[in-house]
C-alpha cells in the first residue's frame, strides 16, 4: 500500500535525528512523501543513522523555504499541535483527520504539518491549514516527541486506508477544491483590497484576516468559485463609476 499524495511537512525541524526517525515512521506504515520546511541541518549523519534503512525517504525528500510553498498544491491541509491553541481551529480526532487526508489524497496531494520541536507550529503556518489536531495525551505532559506523533498519525492513515468504506474522492467527486495556492493569492488579494478601501487595520490586520482566513479554508471554494471572488475584487479595485 503507498500513499504517494500523502505529504509529511515538517517545518523548521532542528535535530536531524527527528528527521531520520520521521522517515523511519513513515516508511514502516507506508507512506514516502516527505517534505521539510527551512530544516536546521539537512543532509546529516544522525539523520541516516535513525532512518534505519528509510534513507530512500530522506534521499527524496523535498526542502523548501516556507509552509506557504510546501503546501501551494494541496486542497486538503491538516496541522498539528500538542497544545490547545487560543484562537480556536477547527479541531479534528487523529481519526478524522486521518480520514479527511485519505479522502482528499484519492483526487489531489494532501499535506500533514508538523511544528519545531521546541516552538511547534506558528498562528501564521497554521493559517495554511483547513483543521488541527491534536493526539490525546495527558494534559500535565501533553508534548510528543516529534517523530512519536508522526508515528501516530501515519498509523492513523494507514488505519483509514485500509478500512472499507466508499472514499469522497468517489462518492463527492462534484466538488473539487482548488489548491492551497490559488485560495492563498485570493486572500492576499482580498488582504490589499481590505486595506485600500480603508475596512482592514493597517497596523493590525491579521486579526480580522484570520478568521477570513478560516472562513475560505471551511468552504474550501474550487478554481471556478475563486476566479468569481478574484473577478469581484478586481471589480471593486477599477474607478468607479465606470468610465462609459
Ligand atoms: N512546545 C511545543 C511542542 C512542540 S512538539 C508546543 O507547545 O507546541 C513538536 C511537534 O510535534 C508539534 O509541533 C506537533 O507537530 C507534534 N506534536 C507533539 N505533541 C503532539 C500532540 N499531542 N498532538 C499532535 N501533535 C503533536
Amino acid at each position: 500500500m503507498a500513499f504517494p499524495n500523502i505529504r509529511i511537512v515538517l517545518v523548521r525541524p532542528q535535530h536531524p535525528g527527528n528527521i531520520g526517525a520521521t522517515a523511519r515512521a513513515m516508511k514502516n506504515m507506508g507512506l514516502s512523501q516527505l517534505t521539510l520546511v527551512a530544516p536546521r541541518t539537512f543532509p546529516a549523519d544522525e539523520a541516516v543513522a535513525r532512518a534505519a534503512g528509510a534513507d530512500d525517504i530522506l534521499a527524496g525528500a523535498r526542502v523548501v523555504a516556507s509552509v506557504r510553498e510546501a503546501v501551494a498544491d494541496c486542497p486538503v491541509v491538516v496541522a498539528t499541535s500538542a497544545r490547545p491553541r487560543t484562537i480556536t481551529w477547527p479541531c479534528l480526532t487523529p481519526k478524522a483527520a486521518a480520514c479527511a487526508l485519505w479522502d482528499g489524497a484519492q483526487t489531489a496531494p494532501v499535506a500533514l504539518l508538523f511544528g519545531a520541536e521546541r516552538t511547534g507550529l506558528t498562528n501564521d503556518e497554521i493559517d495554511f491549514a483547513q483543521a488541527l489536531v491534536q493526539i490525546p495525551v495527558d494534559p500535565v505532559f501533553p508534548s510528543l516527541n516529534l517523530a512519536a506523533a508522526v508515528q501516530i498519525l501515519c498509523y492513523e492513515i494507514r488505519l483509514s486506508a485500509e478500512a472499507e468504506r466508499p472514499s469522497a474522492g468517489k462518492s463527492g467527486a462534484a466538488h473539487q477544491p482548488a489548491p492551497q495556492e490559488a485560495l492563498n493569492q485570493l486572500i492576499d488579494h482580498l488582504e490589499k483590497v481590505l486595506i485600500d478601501i480603508g475596512f482592514l487595520d493597517r497596523s493590525n490586520p491579521r486579526k480580522l484576516m484570520r478568521r477570513l482566513i478560516r472562513l475560505f479554508r471551511r468552504a474550501a471554494p474550487d478554481t471556478n468559485e475563486i476566479l468569481i471572488l478574484r473577478g469581484i475584487l478586481s471589480a471593486i479595485e477599477r474607478p468607479y463609476p465606470p468610465s462609459e
